[in-house]
């Protein structure tokens, strides 16, 4: 279970999260909706402590971090919590100097201090299973978009993290090109990941989600199955919202 309770943030002083209460049970996908400003990527953020939270606590499996604004987390706290996540972001970030299966390897080897063999067998099998097998030894800037999101897929997973984070993981996708990563994300999903997804694909999110949650002004408006949240939402702002995503 990954539950984040309570969490507070601010940016010089204005409130971006006011204390957001939000659980991805285990082997499940939330989707994390809401109009842009509304603190979905600060909320992802904070789930991995890429930014420390002003108050509340992050708990992934056995592990729970408490934070208040007078207390900054060690680094060896912010890594364990951290090295439970792999995090998706929109423009990919892979980096542009290694090749496609080094990206994948990196953190294996860097990190977790696998031999570089057996890194590298682990990055074969996670770029066969996201169907880019065949750009292993190719430049990411050579590859498509679709295909450089399914390679950061692929570095996301190979430390086997317990959750998953998507930052809009399809936003910057022509819709041929995000639906292979819709794709690879369901195929995902229906092996039992765990992941929290920001997103405005409203395809993603119907086809992916088990779990729905509407963030406004750093508040979560409304939350529930995606039947429900997309076809008969009970909030006047979660209506006019989900009318807006056409
Ligand atoms: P969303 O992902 O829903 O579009 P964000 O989490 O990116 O929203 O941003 C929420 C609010 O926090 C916005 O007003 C944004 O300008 C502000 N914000 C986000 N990151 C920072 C930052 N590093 N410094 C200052 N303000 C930030
Ligand atoms: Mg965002």
């Amino acid at each position: 279970m990954i539950r984040l309770t309570g969490i507070e943030k601010r940016f010089s002083g204005n409130p971006v999260l006011k204390g957001v209460d939000l659980t991805v049970a285990e082997g499940a996908v939330t989707a994390l909706i809401g109009p842009s400003g509304s603190g979905k990527s600060t909320l992802l953020r904070c789930a991995n402590l890429l930014e420390i939270p002003d108050g509340g606590a992050v708990e992934i499996q056995d592990l729970r971090l408490e934070f208040s604004a007078g207390r900054r987390p060690s680094q060896a706290e912010i890594l364990r919590l951290r090295r439970r996540t792999g995090m998706i972001f929109q423009n990919f970030q892979l980096f542009p100097h290694r090749r496609v299966i080094e990206n994948v390897m990196e953190g294996l080897v860097t990190v977790q201090k696998w031999p570089k063999e057996r890194a590298r067998e682990r990055a074969m099998d996670l770029l066969g299973k996201v169907g880019v097998a065949e750009k292993a030894e190719a430049w990411p800037a050579t590859l498509s978009g679709g295909q450089q999101q399914r390679v950061a897929i692929a570095r996301a997973l190979a430390p086997s993290p317990a959750l998953i984070l998507c930052d809009e993981p399809t936003s910057a996708l022509d819709p041929e090109l995000a639906e292979e990563v819709v794709d690879v994300l369901r195929a995902l999903a229906s092996e039992g990941a765990t992941m929290l997804m920001a997103t405005h694909d409203l395809r993603l999110a119907r086809s992916v989600a088990s779990h729905v949650a509407f963030l406004e002004g750093g508040e979560i408006v409304e939350e529930g199955a995606p039947e429900t949240i997309f076809s008969a939402p009970a909030e006047p702002r979660t209506v006019r919202f989900v009318r807006s995503l056409g």
